[in-house]
């Protein structure tokens, strides 16, 4: 039971954790220093300037939470939302409808844009919500769906949403450093994200972003934010300001953890990271369709880093995909919701994006007896 730890090293093709650099993992065992050490005040500053030039933000309440992407979700709406505040959130998948949950918890009056798993919400859709609520205090969407590899368009939904007076939330957990994402061009109002997707580094860390926009309605607020972890007005303290004051002991390890994935990012550079992702994806794709899997998102909209695909028929999914982690050590993810048993969700994000990935998939599956293609 408490044997040294063992594991072998796996090849990560799921909706994340992807694989981290060597670099990365390196960082991570930097030896400890105190989490108000000026050595690491110069550190937290060193990430939050990368994480504006890699939400391409000039936002300066720029930060990372410490915990994972639901908890920067959580951080956005709990310091946006007050009892009886009307919001709209859009729909298409899981992480839609967890932002529903935590809306609600909030005491917010949720109208809901439901559209089916795998397609994504139009302008139009949007503007029939503002029919019934025409001046929402947020409206939230997923640009990402992980659960269904849907694409959503923010870019033509922003103008609708400022002209109706309201703050644009964006969940990027998925798109962040992997997709195209431009947080100041597309006039958003408060967006997180997670480390572990494209960003390629251990789960854990949340970047978030808020726009003076959203940092005004933060000031204005009435009532006391009702979570004491992530309220912005306290944490706010120890990102900034002339004198930084404990908040809460920062996962000092992490933070070198993803200091080291956004340094990594940056010599890349985001707009070759973007081509990257999506020329993997050509290549993965081509290759899946000819052994007998189809797409279940429109081409028009698919994310090129999250692979949602049938498998050919007469397949076991669960079976195959077992054999894959357990005889060729790939993990590749299964479906969620209505689409379990029925979908795999194949990600190629950051580090697990490369033509060698594809091809272990690939012949991986060549190989295995029981894949019927
Ligand atoms: C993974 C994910 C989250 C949640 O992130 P955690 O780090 O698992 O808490 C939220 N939204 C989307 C779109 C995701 O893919």
């Amino acid at each position: 039971m408490y044997n040294e730890l063992n594991i072998r090293n796996r090849v990560l093709m799921g909706p994340g954790p992807s694989d981290a650099h060597p670099r990365v993992l390196k960082a991570m065992s930097t030896p400890l220093i105190g989490h108000l050490d000026p050595e690491f005040v110069t550190i937290m500053d060193g990430v939050k300037s990368m994480v504006q030039k890699t939400f391409l933000t000039k936002n300066h309440l720029t930060f990372v939470v410490s915990a994972p992407g639901s908890a920067g979700m959580e951080t956005c709406l709990v310091n946006l939302l007050e009892p009886g505040d009307e919001v709209i959130i859009c729909i298409n998948g899981v992480f839609g409808g967890r932002m529903v949950d935590i809306a609600e918890r909030c005491g917010a009056i949720v109208h809901k844009v439901e559209v089916d798993w795998g397609t994504v919400i139009s302008p139009k859709d949007i503007k029939k919500a503002l029919d019934h609520c025409p001046k929402p205090k947020l409206v939230a969407l997923v640009h990402a769906e992980t659960s269904t590899g849907a694409l959503q368009p923010i870019k033509e939904i922003s103008d609708i949403v400022h002209n109706a007076g309201s703050l644009l939330m964006v969940d990027a957990v998925t798109s962040y450093c992997g997709l195209e994402l431009k947080v100041d061009d597309w006039d958003i109002d408060a967006i997180y994200t997670g480390t572990q997707k494209c960003l390629s580094a251990p789960p854990g860390l949340s970047p978030v972003s808020f726009s003076d926009r959203a940092v005004k309605v933060l000031e204005n607020r009435k009532t006391k934010v009702q979570s004491w972890f992530l309220d912005l007005s306290l944490v706010k303290n120890y990102w900034g300001g002339a004198k930084r004051a404990y908040h809460h002991t920062a996962p000092v390890s992490s933070m070198y953890a993803l200091r080291e994935s956004l340094r990594i990012v940056l010599e890349e550079g985001l707009e070759d990271r973007w081509r990257r992702h999506k020329e993997v994806h050509q290549v993965l794709k081509t290759k899946l369709e000819m052994l007998g899997f189809n797409y279940l998102v429109d081409e028009k909209y698919r994310l090129p880093n999250l692979n949602s695909v049938f498998l050919p028929e007469g397949n076991d999914e669960a079976l195959v995909r077992s054999k894959l982690l357990h005889d060729y050590n790939i993990e590749v993810g299964g479906g969620l919701g209505a689409f379990a048993g029925k979908i795999w969700r194949i990600g190629i994000m950051g580090e697990s994006c490369t033509l060698n990935h594809v091809n272990m998939l690939i012949s991986a599956l060549e190989d295995i007896k029981e894949f019927k293609n």
